[in-house]
């Protein structure tokens, strides 16, 4: 039996410190970043945050509204062949990642797509990124798409970062546990701490000039901030973009004197009861759900949350004095805290 019995942290256990600048105002920083793809040399530039591919928040809707700021999705993978060929035909797809399953039918999808319009981005994910069979995967989709960024995951770990980078993955998705429909801590005991996944392997990738997706547990825009502070090239949002217009979730009304209007949203794992009975005809007797269904509150279009997580980026840039978001991972130090917010109003 083997303990480790160095800190692993996670965004609630730590805070940035500021530092001096001669930065005057939040408009001067850039929230924009410049990324070289290491298998392809393939260069992107924008605000290096990805929506997550799960149904409700991976969707074509939701690729349009972040494409205004610089923002990427990956989509969910259950739209039928015609309507992604039509979609990555155009603008929007600069900024997208077309989601690859597993299966020899998602292969013939994927390729059908491609017969007619460009994907330049794939995103291959698992939920346990650490089996000779992914890497297998990645090899294949490596060799089968040459000119494509690929996104794999999910791992949490430095050993595995560096395999999937070597076997075709640029970026790797960084992961397991922290999201806020997972409950996979909860059935298995698995998981890692986000942040300290995050550092652990940003840096094991950036030795390979590969690049990192912190994907999961952001649940406020200062989670984002720290997650690039700890080396992430992209952040990966579920939860945090739940509940807008561009979404595809079942939305609760509710009557307030005595109209009817939206309240809420449903939102679920991929992994979860609702999931697989959508598409697998219910959850398969050998395997447990490992995601859950919750309602989170309506919210209006993403426009505005898109600004509040931007405009938290910039104001963190300010504080530490860092111009770039590339600068950031250098002028960031953490400071591990008992406690990090006022809860006294709620
Ligand atoms: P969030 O931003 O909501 O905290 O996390 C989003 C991430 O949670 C997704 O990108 C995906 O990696 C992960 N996720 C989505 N659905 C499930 C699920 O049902 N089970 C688990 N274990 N993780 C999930």
């Amino acid at each position: 039996m083997r303990i480790e019995n160095d800190p692993k942290l996670d965004f609630k256990d730590v805070l940035i410190r500021p530092k001096r600048s001669t930065l005057a105002s939040r408009s001067e920083v850039d929230v924009t970043r410049t990324l070289r793809f290491m298998h392809t040399g393939r260069t992107w530039t924008g605000f290096p945050l990805v929506a997550a591919n799960m149904d409700v928040t991976g969707t074509m809707a939701m690729a349009g509204a972040l494409h205004r700021h610089g923002a990427m999705v990956a989509l969910h993978k259950h739209y039928p062949a015609d309507a992604l060929a039509d979609f990555f035909a155009g603008p929007a797809s600069a900024n997208t990642f077309y989601s690859l399953g597993t299966t020899e039918a998602d292969w013939e999808k994927l390729a059908a797509v491609k017969s007619r319009a460009p994907v330049h981005f794939l995103c291959i994910d698992v939920a346990n990124g650490y089996t000779e069979r992914f890497v297998e995967i990645v090899e294949r989709a490596r060799a089968e798409n040459p000119d494509a960024v690929i996104m794999a995951g999910n791992v949490v770990t430095g050993d595995m970062t560096e395999a999937l980078i070597l076997a075709g993955a640029d970026i790797v998705k960084v992961g397991i546990g922290p999201g806020s429909v997972c409950t996979t801590r909860k059935m298995t005991g698995v998981g890692y701490p986000q942040l300290s996944a995050v550092i652990e392997c940003a840096d094991a990738a950036h030795g390979l000039k590969g690049l990192v997706c912190a994907d999961g547990g952001c649940t406020v825009p200062g989670d984002v901030a720290k997650a690039y502070g700890a080396g992430a090239d992209f952040v990966m949002l579920g939860g945090m973009l739940a509940g807008h217009d561009e979404c595809e979730g079942e939305i609760v009304r509710e009557s307030v004197d005595g109209v009817e209007q939206p309240a809420k949203m449903i939102f679920y794992g991929m992994s979860s009861d609702t999931a697989m009975k959508k598409y697998a005809g219910g959850v398969a007797a050998y395997r447990a759900s490992e995601g859950k269904t919750v309602e989170v509150p309506y919210r209006g279009g993403v426009d505005a949350t898109m600004q509040e997580i931007m405009g938290g980026v910039r104001s963190m840039m300010t504080y530490i004095g860092a111009t770039k978001l590339k600068e950031v991972p250098k002028r960031t130090t953490f400071v591990m805290v008992g406690a990090q917010l006022n809860t006294v109003f709620g």
